[in-house]
């Protein structure tokens, strides 16, 4: 072998050799990739079989799955063969609800090759239903081609399941929010509305859209909003986190919307105040509740005037005022009416209430807009002067009330009259609480009463010393009974006739341990007032029975003595009057027919219907009845055949007068004819001349009394009288 040959081969043998060195060289390349490749898939199995998600691969052009990592086997509740066997099997898996969308979106994607993302519901054999999110991308040969689908599902079961209760707490607090029974609004931190509910619009008679283009400021009542505001402002700060007022609007309408306003500040995450939430509670009706309820305790429900305790309000602010004041003047005026009794008791309550309201109207239009007319009660009303110059201001107040009312009254076709007695009080008299100043003026209106009524008085200190001492004859008075300090005083009442004595009137007296002998005129009105009538009557009562039925005995051959005894209106309204009369007649022995009981005709006419019933019943015993005082009330000849009594007493005034004036005998002469023509007889009070004798038994008046016989006299004197057998 040449050299040349041997370094032919060798050179074979070398580039053989670098054939081989490139060849395992490419080799080792090519293990390398191999190895990397290896390496590549062992970490992407590592990494796909150790995360949450599910990877797989799909082949492009069969449909076959390459590779599904194992976490399908936990999502899907199937196992991964399952799937390599029969890759349809998991659009089987499909919720039948989604199963069209997710179904349709695969197909697209296999179409078009391209990304495929879809939510859908996969059921799995136990029948738990899981939420998954698929998504897979297409994968290109380096022609261009998709030859398959990577992609990646996750369980996204949890996510689904609170973004399903996240929508389901927003749909509540949208339904919450809209359809609550309070308005509730959100609003910028200026106020405006950004969100406004049904109930907010219809309190304030907005639509939705209008309220929207609308800000608190621009629907409140102007001073609300400024302490609205003023809150709002402390909740940016960050001072309070809500709060609470209420709070007045404007509707559309203009109307006054009271409401509840509760306001809480919505913080962003970082703290910054984004908007505030607003509770707004229509509270009008309730605040019209309380309103009324305030009015109705300060108003008298009849007549709608103020009332006791809004008129002692008004009265201690001025008394405040004058006590600060000097020379500052105020009046109260007490206004009762007169005998309005009698008009309740003739037409009834119903129209006597119209009558008060009617009234209360004119009272109120005597007066100036800034002074008060209040009611106290019954037929008692008050009225505030305030800030009046001088005393005259309050009586020129007073005589036109006085005007107002001599006006009759047209109710429901009755034509009534009526009049007011009038007391005044000035503050002038330096008062320190109100009710002082209205106690005067109450005083002063009972002087007015007494005074004849239909009057007005201004009071000065006399009254409340004359008070005083009415006070302590009070007090006396009740212990004079028990101190049997009262006697009865007889007057003689004689036979015009015959001249001879027929009978007593029994009289009180009262002989106080210092005063002396005190007069009936004197203490028989605070009797009546205070009840203290009734005992002092019955023992009476029983005195003088007695006493007529032991003269009865102890003078037979004498024409049996009758006892006049007087019975005051109290003593009618008591319910044991006929038990104690027939009482006394018993324990006494005295027959009714001896009996005369004297009332009055006032008494008889204001309570016409229970008087007759009480004498109906009482003449049972034969007891007998008398008019005191004729003539004097009423001028009432034309009543005189509805009372059912036996005699008429002609007041004294009459007879007195009968000498020296023509129309008195004839009104004397027209009262005895009318009486015997009602089977009546007459007494003739307060004979004290021989010609007033002479006149009246030429008008056949039967009985007499006055000074002309006798003066009242004490048991003993009458007694004498009697045994004297007098003749006149
Ligand atoms: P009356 O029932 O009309 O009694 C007659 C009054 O006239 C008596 O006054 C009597 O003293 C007086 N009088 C009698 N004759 C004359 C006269 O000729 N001239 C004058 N100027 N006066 C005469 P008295 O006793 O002061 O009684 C006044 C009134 O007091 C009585 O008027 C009667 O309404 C009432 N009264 C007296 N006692 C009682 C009583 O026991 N019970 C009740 N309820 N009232 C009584
Ligand atoms: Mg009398
Ligand atoms: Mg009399």
């Amino acid at each position: 072998m040449s050299n040349q040959e041997l370094a032919g081969i060798l050179q074979q043998q070398n580039s053989l050799l670098n054939r081989v060195e490139i060849v395992l060289a490419e080799n080792q390349q090519l293990r390398t990739k191999f190895q990397e490749l290896t390496e590549r898939e062992e970490r992407f199995r590592q990494i796909a079989e150790n995360v949450r998600e599910v990877f797989f691969v799909i082949s492009a052009k069969t449909d076959e799955i390459l590779y599904i990592s194992p976490t399908y086997e936990k999502v899907w509740g199937r196992s991964c063969q399952s799937l390599y066997e029969d890759p349809q099997s998991w659009l089987f898996a499909i919720h039948p609800e989604d199963s069209l969308r997710a179904i349709a979106t695969i197909e697209t994607q296999f179409r078009t090759g391209d990304d495929f993302e879809e939510e859908y519901r996969i059921i799995r054999p136990d029948k738990s239903i899981c939420w998954v999110r698929v998504r897979a991308f297409p994968v290109r040969d380096v022609m261009g081609k998709v030859n398959r689908f990577v992609g990646i599902a996750e369980d996204i079961t949890k996510r689904r399941e609170a973004e399903e209760a996240l929508k389901k707490s927003e749909e509540q607090f949208r339904l919450t929010f809209e359809m609550a029974p309070i308005g509730m609004a959100i609003s910028t931190l200026k106020g405006k509305f950004q969100r406004v509910n049904q109930a907010l619009c219809d309190a304030l008679g907005y639509t939705k859209e209008e309220l929207l283009e609308l800000s608190f400021p621009e629907i409140s009542y102007p001073e609300d909003w400024e302490i609205h505001r003023n809150l709002q402002q402390e909740l940016i700060k960050g001072e309070e986190s809500d709060f609470q007022i209420e709070k007045r609007y404007i509707a559309k309408d203009g109307r006054i919307v009271d409401t509840l306003l509760k306001v809480a500040v919505v913080h962003d995450p970082d703290g910054k105040p984004l908007h505030f939430n607003n509770q707004i509670v229509d509270i009008t009706e309730r605040k019209q509740m309380e309103k009324q309820l305030l009015h109705d305790a300060l108003h008298d429900a009849l007549t709608g005037l103020p009332n006791r305790a809004l008129f002692m309000d008004r009265l201690e602010q001025q008394l405040k005022r004058s006590q600060s004041q000097e020379n500052y003047l105020f009046a109260v005026l007490f206004l009762d009416l007169d005998r309005f009794k009698v008009v309740n008791d003739s037409v009834g309550h119903l129209i006597g209430d119209k009558l008060l309201i009617e009234i209360a109207h004119r009272l109120e239009k005597s007066i100036a807009p800034t002074d008060t007319v209040a009611r106290l009660g019954g037929d008692e009303f008050t009225i505030l002067l305030e800030n009046i110059s001088s005393k005259s201001e309050a009586t020129v107040v007073a005589e036109s009330i006085y005007h107002t009312l001599t006006f009759p009254f047209n109710i429901d076709g009755y034509e009534l009259f009526t009049t007011a007695s009038i007391g005044i009080a000035l503050s002038s008299q330096g008062y320190e609480k109100p009710e002082d100043i209205l106690r005067d003026a109450n005083l002063t209106m009972y002087s007015a009463k007494e005074q004849g009524k239909a009057r007005y008085e201004v009071f000065d200190c006399s009254l409340r010393d004359r008070a005083v001492q009415r006070l302590e004859l009070e007090t006396d008075l009740r212990r004079a009974l028990e101190r049997q300090e009262f006697e009865v005083y007889y007057q003689p009442i004689t036979s015009l006739q015959l001249g001879i004595l027929s009978g007593f009137e029994a009289l009180v007296r009262w002989n106080h341990p210092t005063k002396g002998y005190i007069q009936p005129g004197d203490f028989i009105p605070v009797c009546e007032e205070t009840g203290l009538i009734v005992p002092l009557g019955s023992w009476l009562l029983q005195e003088a029975c007695q006493v007529a039925r032991n003269w009865q005995l102890k003078y037979p051959e004498h024409p049996a003595i009758r006892m006049s005894v007087n019975l005051s209106g109290k003593q009618f309204r008591e319910s044991e009057l006929i038990e104690d009369i027939e009482r006394i007649l018993d324990e006494t022995g005295l027959e009714g027919k001896f009996l005369k009981l004297e009332i009055t005709e006032s008494l008889l006419i204001d309570n016409l219907e229970t008087v007759t019933e009480i004498i109906l019943s009482l003449r049972k015993r034969e007891i007998q009845f008398s008019i005191d005082d004729f003539g004097t009330g009423y001028s009432s000849l034309s009543y005189l055949h509805r009372f059912p009594v036996d005699t008429i007493k002609i007041d004294r005034s009459f007879v007195s007068q009968m000498q020296a004036d023509q129309e008195n005998s004839a009104i004397v002469k027209a009262i005895i004819t009318l009486a015997h023509m009602l089977n009546m007889d007459v007494i003739a009070e307060g004979i004290e001349t021989t010609s007033q004798l002479a006149q009246l038994r030429l008008l056949q008046c039967e009985y007499g009394q006055g000074f002309f016989f006798s003066k009242p006299l004490n048991q003993q004197q009458a007694e004498d009288l009697i045994a004297s057998s007098p003749k006149w």
